[in-house]
């Protein structure tokens, strides 16, 4: 028997505090265009003096709610169940061991590409998986580590990444959407951008107050 052709499994990683448009946009976008046979959000767990005023919870039951009508997208809890913060590598680390046959791409914004070599043990990531880069307003592929890191792992296409396990990074072609969380919570992002039932999680739990 021929064995069985691996999944393409992303992991989109953020604090998703709150979850707004330019990641449910993403996330969608990433989804179709690389065929992914999966994607999960990945809420990471905050350290205690970033986790005011909004909980874990309150954060994992946004993402519920904004991917809700889409199943094509799902909520992983697996960082938020752990104690303390972790990192990427170590994430993907398990991941990895969840999913020994199958290939894994981890979903970031250009902004985190820019620095992504200040990630611990950034090297590592690459062995385990591939990166997904969404554009996003305000920051461009010539800046920061990003010419370096493309001209080194850069990859063309989508069937590159099914051809090879990790390493590869691929610049998506994203619409834009500028919208940021700290927009959100600071009150000065337009509705338009926000996620109108995370919108009303929002009210009716008196979030981002104060
Ligand atoms: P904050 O304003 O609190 O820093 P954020 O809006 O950047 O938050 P995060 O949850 O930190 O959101 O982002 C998670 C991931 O989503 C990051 O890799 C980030 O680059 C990406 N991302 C966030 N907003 C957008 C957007 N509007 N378009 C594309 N990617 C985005």
């Amino acid at each position: 028997m021929a064995p069985a052709t691996p999944l393409l499994r992303g992991f989109y990683g953020g604090t998703f505090d709150p979850i707004h448009q330019g990641h449910l946009q993403s996330a969608l976008y990433v989804q179709q265009a690389c065929k992914l046979d999966s994607l999960d959000l990945l809420p990471c767990h905050l350290p205690p003096h970033r986790d005011s005023p909004s909980s874990s919870a309150h954060r994992a039951e946004m993402v519920r709610l904004a991917i809700a009508p889409y199943p094509q997208l799902r909520l992983n809890l697996l960082e938020l169940e752990r104690d303390t913060p972790s990192y990427t590598v170590d994430t993907l680390t398990e991941l990895r061991r969840q999913y020994p046959s199958d290939i894994l791409c981890f979903v970031i914004g250009m902004d985190s590409l820019c620095y992504f070599t200040r990630w611990h043990r950034w090297p590592d990531i690459l062995v385990l998986c591939h990166l997904l880069v969404l554009q996003r307003p305000g920051y461009s592929a010539a800046s920061g580590d990003a010419p370096g890191l493309l001209q080194q792992f850069g990859s063309q296409s989508v069937s590159a990444l099914r051809a090879a396990k990790h390493g590869h990074i691929l610049l998506l072609q994203n619409p834009p959407v500028d919208v940021s969380a700290t927009a959100i919570r600071s009150g000065s992002a337009p509705a338009s951008l926000q996620i109108s039932d995370v919108q009303t999680y929002i009210q009716q739990h008196g979030l981002y107050r104060g």
